[in-house]
């Protein structure tokens, strides 16, 4: 079991950001409003995560660290929970595998709070303890019990840098959350929670940014879009200032940057890279959604309506905006 436990790990837990993004994902559903992530050394050495939310119950705890244990609904359709549909109920138990976790929670039914410990898949220790209402993981010495693995892992300094863009998209994808991280003792990023976007865009970005954006809102059969678009005097040489939410959920689809850069290019040739921060809502009628398992990257078995529709968005906003 343990074995498999490992092997399950190889496809959930990639590095110290992979973790993150599972154990945040977690806390916002367990409904926290404030969820703080501490890292020192890239996450290689600890990850804390602290939510203020819904915590889990005394007897749970040991269950959700088993494979595919989920306390969650799940249907096909279910698009809410699109980015972790390839990993049911497998985050948990595949960060035990390979790293020493200690968890403390508490729900706000219970007068006192839970302590777990669990390091390489096997079970150390679950005593009472005093906590507020949450709960914490520490993620200590990730892949310690996987050597090969360890050596995969870049520089520190480059894997603390995927954990705050991952940071910054996750706070980004969700406005009405307060998120703090903070890097071997230096807060990266902290947001008010206060839900407007733009204000995110404005911490994360600056002011250039912030002063040159459209705002989209549009509706359509099956789907709707809501954020901002950079005018094109801020376009950018590379994606990494597309950012696009599915339901909430940060992901990638190359269909969904083509749609962006091709409706952005139909208005001006020369800018290939839009800044975007969009989400979409989709209800689940327009498109089936395959997500495969070890990456974000998001497939649609029929995209051609969303990307029309979205190229089209854009190119007509920019010229609007001309106007
Ligand atoms: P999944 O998220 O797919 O259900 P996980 O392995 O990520 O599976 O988590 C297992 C279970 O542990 C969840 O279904 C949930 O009940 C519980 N859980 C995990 N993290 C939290 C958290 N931060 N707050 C409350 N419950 C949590
Ligand atoms: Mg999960």
């Amino acid at each position: 079991e343990q074995t498999i436990d490992k092997i399950a790990a190889g496809e959930v837990v990639e590095r110290p950001s992979s973790v993150v993004k599972e154990l945040v994902e977690n806390a916002i559903d367990a409904k926290a409003t404030a969820i703080t992530v501490e890292i020192k050394e890239g996450g290689t050495s600890l990850i804390r995560i602290t939510d203020n939310g819904c915590g889990i119950e005394a007897a749970q705890i040991p269950i959700a660290f088993y494979r595919h244990s989920t306390s969650k609904i799940r249907k096909v359709e279910d698009l809410v929970r699109i980015s972790s549909l390839g990993f049911r109920g497998e985050a948990l138990s595949s960060i035990a595998a390979v790293a020493q976790v200690e968890l403390i929670t508490k729900t706000p039914e219970q007068f006192t709070g839970s302590r777990y410990l669990i390091e390489g898949g096997k079970e150390v220790s679950l005593a009472e303890i005093g906590a507020p209402n949450g709960t914490t993981f520490l993620v200590k010495n990730l892949f310690y019990n996987t050597p090969v693995r360890r050596k995969f892992l870049k520089s520190a300094q480059t894997e603390a840098g995927y954990v705050n863009d991952l940071m910054e998209r996750i706070a980004l994808s969700h406005p009405e959350i307060s998120f703090k991280f903070i890097n071997n003792g230096q807060i990266r990023l902290h947001t008010s929670g206060n839900g407007k976007l733009k204000d995110i865009i404005y911490h994360i970005y600056g002011r250039d940014i912030a002063a040159n954006l459209l705002e989209i809102h549009a509706e359509y059969e099956g789907f709707s879009v809501d954020g901002f678009i950079g005018k094109p005097i801020i376009a950018r040489g590379n994606r990494n200032f597309e950012s696009y939410f599915i339901n909430g959920r940060y992901i990638k689809s190359t269909l969904i940057a083509k749609a962006l850069e091709d409706g952005y290019r139909g208005f001006m040739m020369q800018h290939k890279y839009p800044f975007t921060v969009l989400t979409i809502s989709l209800d689940g009628t327009l498109v089936d959604v395959n997500v495969h398992p070890n990456k974000m990257e998001l497939r649609f078995s029929n995209g051609e309506i969303l990307y029309q529709q979205l190229a089209a968005l854009l190119s007509t906003r920019l010229r609007e905006s001309e106007l």
